[in-house]
C-alpha cells in the first residue's frame, strides 16, 4: 500500500511514541519495585553479572556449550526467584514487562523487517481517516452488546420471532463468524430497519477481528461510492494503488447500502468490488435497510443473485434501540 512520506513518518512517530511510553512505564515501575522489594535490585545485578561472566569465559576460550548451559540454568533459577519476590509483594509477575499495544511486534511496527499487521491497520486507518475507529470500538464490542435493549414483545408478524429472539440469533451468528473467520472467512448481510443495531453488531465483529490481527476497513456506502467515482474519473495510478486495500483487506464493512447516490456506473463498480473480494477469498459485511427483494430492485441482477448468494443473512428487528439507549443512560 502506497503511503506518502508524510503518512509513513506520522505512523513511525506514533510507534516511537509508544516505545518511549513503554520505556518510561517500565523505568517508573522498576523504581517502584526496587523500593518496595530492595532485594530485587541485588538480584538484577546478579543477572547481569552472570551474562557478562559467561561471555568473558567464552572469550577466554572456555567450553562454550557447558558455560552457556550453566548460565542458562542459573538465569532460570534467578528468574523464578525474581517472579516470586514480585508476586509476594503483591504485584503481577509481568509487572516489569513493557505494556505493548501489539505484543507481536513489540510496538515497533515490524516483524523480521516486514510490516506487522498493526502497521497495516495503522496505514488503513490513516488513508481512510478511520482514526476514531478505536475509540468507537472500545465502546461498541461484544462485551457491551446488551440483549435487553431488544423487546421480548415486539414482533413484525404474529407468528414471527420477537426482537429479542432475532437479536440473540444475530449475536450467535456474529460470534460464530468471528470464531471461524481465520479458517472459513464468509460474508454477512445485516438486514433491518434504521436503529435496530446493525452498525453496532458490525462494530462488535470489527473489534474482535482487529484484536485477532486482521485488517478491517469500514465505509458507509456513501463514502465507498464516492471513492468509486473519484478513482475512475481521476484515472490516477496513485489513487488506485492507495485503494488496493479495498480489495485486499481481510474484512470490508459497507454500512447502510441503499443510502448512497448510485447510478449504473457505480453499481457496476460495486459488483466488481464485491466479486473481486469473493474471488480473493476476502470477507465482506454489508448492512442495509433494504430487504433482499428491495436490493434486487435497486441493484443489478449480478449483484443480488450472484454475489449476495454467498452472504449469510442476519435479521435484526425492533424499535429504535438508539433511542432506548439514550433513555436508559439518563
Ligand atoms: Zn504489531
Amino acid at each position: 500500500m502506497a503511503l506518502t512520506n508524510e503518512q509513513y513518518d506520522t505512523i513511525m512517530r506514533i510507534y516511537n511514541h509508544k516505545q518511549m511510553r513503554n520505556h518510561q512505564i517500565v523505568a517508573y515501575r522498576t523504581d517502584e519495585l526496587y523500593s518496595a522489594v530492595p532485594t530485587l535490585h541485588q538480584l538484577d545485578a546478579e543477572v547481569s553479572n552472570i551474562s557478562i561472566s559467561s561471555i568473558t569465559s567464552m572469550l577466554d576460550g572456555g567450553d562454550a556449550y557447558s558455560t552457556l548451559n550453566a548460565s542458562r540454568q542459573k538465569l532460570a533459577e534467578l528468574k523464578a526467584k525474581r517472579d516470586s519476590l514480585i508476586t509476594s509483594a503483591g504485584y503481577p509477575a509481568d509487572y516489569l514487562e513493557p505494556p505493548y499495544d501489539c505484543p507481536d511486534c513489540k510496538d515497533t511496527g515490524f516483524i523480521d523487517g516486514k510490516r506487522c499487521h498493526c502497521f497495516k491497520q495503522a496505514a488503513i486507518n490513516m488513508i481512510y481517516k478511520q482514526s476514531n475507529i478505536s475509540t468507537i470500538l472500545s465502546k461498541e464490542n461484544f462485551d457491551s452488546y446488551d440483549i435487553n435493549l431488544y423487546s421480548e414483545d415486539y414482533r413484525e408478524s404474529e407468528d414471527g420471532p420477537s426482537a429479542r429472539d432475532s437479536a440473540q440469533l444475530a449475536y450467535r451468528t456474529a460470534k460464530n463468524f468471528v470464531q471461524n473467520f481465520r479458517t472459513n472467512g464468509g460474508n454477512l448481510l445485516l438486514l433491518g430497519q434504521t436503529g435496530c443495531g446493525k452498525t453496532f453488531l458490525s462494530n462488535c465483529i470489527a473489534k474482535a477481528l482487529l484484536d485477532q490481527g486482521h485488517s478491517v476497513i469500514y465505509f458507509t456506502a456513501f463514502e465507498l461510492f464516492d471513492i468509486f467515482e473519484k478513482q475512475v474519473f481521476k484515472k490516477d495510478s496513485k489513487v488506485s494503488d492507495l485503494h488496493e486495500q479495498i480489495f485486499e483487506c481481510d474484512l470490508l464493512i459497507i454500512d447502510d447500502l441503499g443510502t448512497e447516490v448510485s447510478n449504473s456506473f457505480t453499481n457496476s463498480k460495486l459488483f466488481e468490488c464485491l466479486n473481486e473480494r469473493l474471488l480473493r477469498g476476502k470477507s465482506t459485511i454489508i448492512s442495509t435497510n433494504f430487504s433482499r427483494n428491495e436490493l434486487r430492485d435497486a441493484y443489478s441482477e449480478r449483484i443480488t443473485s450472484r454475489v449476495l448468494s454467498c452472504y449469510t443473512d442476519i435479521h435484526l428487528i425492533g424499535e429504535d434501540i438508539r433511542i432506548k439507549k439514550v433513555i436508559n443512560n439518563k
